[in-house]
Parts: structure tokens; C-alpha cells; sequence
């Protein structure tokens, strides 16, 4: 990997919540997360020293047209959509959306970047086979994805509800699992090489981060999630911050959250660019 082949940081929104398993509001997530990020109750430098709003700093490809009534359709668009920032020279960072959209999204980022890591963050392992009947469910992402070889490695952060069926799927794809116990013993993890970043936002514990569509209490606090946007060695090619359900948001608390997640991820890629961070 070299810093030419390591485009700007480009946003794309993917209003897409038909594959949720419970609630449904995900898909109005990208507005609210775009209209947190540039608000003038901020600024756009970033803790890594980076100005987004800058002419190499990040871009906006606008929200994608996603038929909730076609998943199948929602899918082939999503990962042309997704191709299509990389073609226009940027890495994209997916504002869902539920979390079935990581598998398309994959499916660009494996032609782009073959054999990358995903750092996976979330209460859920969402590696069901199968999910009420749905094998694209937002609950499988990672099966499909880990099934069809389109990353090499996947390290799961934030986890603490494995089912049974869940931890023969994590054996079974060899994933490398941060639960919230281990991470609450201090172990972090490590990768080498390409990496792409998958956040749901329920990893975070619901005092932090409320509007989403299943709380699960004891998780990561947004400053340990900055943390790994930091300080994972990369580059990082790729994000998706996932599963923001504006109608479970308590007065936009999660938006911005969510947009200071995403600010810092914009910042860590331009940081890539510059040689800034480690490869
Ligand atoms: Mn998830
Ligand atoms: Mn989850």
C-alpha cells in the first residue's frame, strides 16, 4: 500500500433500515449525523490536527437511492455506490443505515483493497447464519462477508450478547474477539496492513450513545472508541458508523456522537495521507 493509492476521506449516506430485525429509523440517520457534524457549535479540526472542511479534507458524495421494499436491489446499489467514491479517488466513510449494509459495502472495499482487517465495533457479533429467516439480515453481516473471502481477518470490539450459535460462527471465521470483559482486563487489539473500520453505534454503551435500536448496557465509552480511530495501525481504508435510530435519540446526544466519530475517522485517514500515522 502506498500514500497514492490513499484517497481523501469521502462521506456517502445509506438510508437503508428494511434488514433491521427489530426497530426501524435507521434509515434517517445520514442528515441528522451531516447536520451534527457541520454544526456551527464546532469547528472542523479534528484532535488529529486535520481540517476536514480543507479542499483534501472530506467530501460528500450524497445519500444513495435505496428501494427498502428491495433489499436485494438496496444491496447491488449500495456496493456500486460504495465503488464509486473509490473510482472518484476517495476512501469512503458509510453513514448507515442498519448493519446489512457492511456486507455490500464490503464487497466494494474487497475490489479496491483485497485481504483487508475489519475492526468490527458493536454489542452484537452479527455473524448469524441465518436471522429470523434473513441470511442478510443486520444481524449476518460478517458471515456473508467472512464466507465469501472478503477479509482476511475480523476483530470484533464492544461484544457482550453472544449467542451460543454465535460463538461457533466466530470460531468458525476465526475472528478475534475484544468482549467487554477481556477489554475491561485491558487487552487491545492489534492488526498489520489494510483496515477497515465498522461502527455500530450500540457498541457504545447506551449512556453515551441512546439512540439506537438495541441498548445493551456496559459498553465502550466514545472516548475509547476514539481512541482505537487513533491509534489502530493502518491505513484505514474504509468506515461504516452504523445504527443510529434518530427516533431513540435523546435531544440529539447520538448525532453528535456519531458526527464526532465520524470527524475523527475523516481526520485519521487525511493523517494516513500525510505519513502521520503507523503503517
Ligand atoms: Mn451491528
Ligand atoms: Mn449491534
Amino acid at each position: 500500500m502506498t500514500a497514492a493509492l490513499l484517497g481523501s476521506p469521502g462521506l456517502i449516506g445509506l438510508p437503508y433500515d428494511a434488514s433491521s430485525s427489530f426497530l426501524r429509523g435507521a434509515a434517517e440517520a445520514p442528515a441528522p449525523i451531516r447536520e451534527a457534524l457541520w454544526s456551527p457549535q464546532g469547528n472542523p479540526w479534528t484532535e488529529m490536527g486535520e481540517d476536514i472542511s480543507a479542499a483534501d479534507g472530506l467530501s460528500d458524495h450524497g445519500d444513495l437511492e435505496l428501494a427498502l421494499a428491495d433489499p436485494a436491489s438496496a444491496r447491488t446499489a449500495i456496493e456500486a455506490g460504495v465503488s464509486a467514491v473509490y473510482v472518484a479517488g476517495h476512501r469512503p466513510i458509510a453513514l448507515g443505515g442498519d448493519h446489512s449494509v457492511t456486507y455490500p459495502i464490503l464487497r466494494a472495499v474487497a475490489q479496491a483493497h483485497p485481504g483487508v482487517t475489519i475492526l468490527h465495533i458493536d454489542a452484537h457479533a452479527d455473524v448469524y447464519d441465518v436471522f429470523e429467516g434473513d441470511r442478510f439480515s443486520h444481524a449476518c453481516p460478517f458471515a456473508r462477508i467472512m464466507e465469501e473471502g472478503l477479509a482476511a481477518r475480523l476483530v470484533q470490539v464492544g461484544l457482550r450478547t453472544i449467542t451460543p450459535h454465535q460463538r461457533d460462527q466466530m470460531r468458525r471465521f476465526e475472528a478475534d474477539v475484544f468482549d467487554m470483559r477481556r477489554w475491561g482486563c485491558g487487552d487491545r487489539p492489534s492488526s498489520s496492513g489494510a483496515v477497515y473500520l465498522s461502527i455500530d453505534l450500540d457498541g457504545l454503551d447506551p449512556a453515551f450513545a441512546p439512540g439506537v435500536s438495541h441498548r445493551e448496557p456496559g459498553g465502550l465509552s466514545v472516548r475509547d472508541v476514539i481512541d482505537l480511530v487513533h491509534a489502530v495501525p493502518g491505513p484505514v481504508v474504509g468506515a461504516d458508523v452504523v445504527e443510529y435510530n434518530p427516533r431513540q435519540d435523546v435531544q440529539g446526544v447520538t448525532a453528535s456522537v456519531a458526527a464526532k466519530i465520524v470527524k475523527e475517522l475523516a481526520g485519521r485517514m487525511m493523517a494516513d495521507r500525510r505519513g502521520r500515522t503507523r503503517a
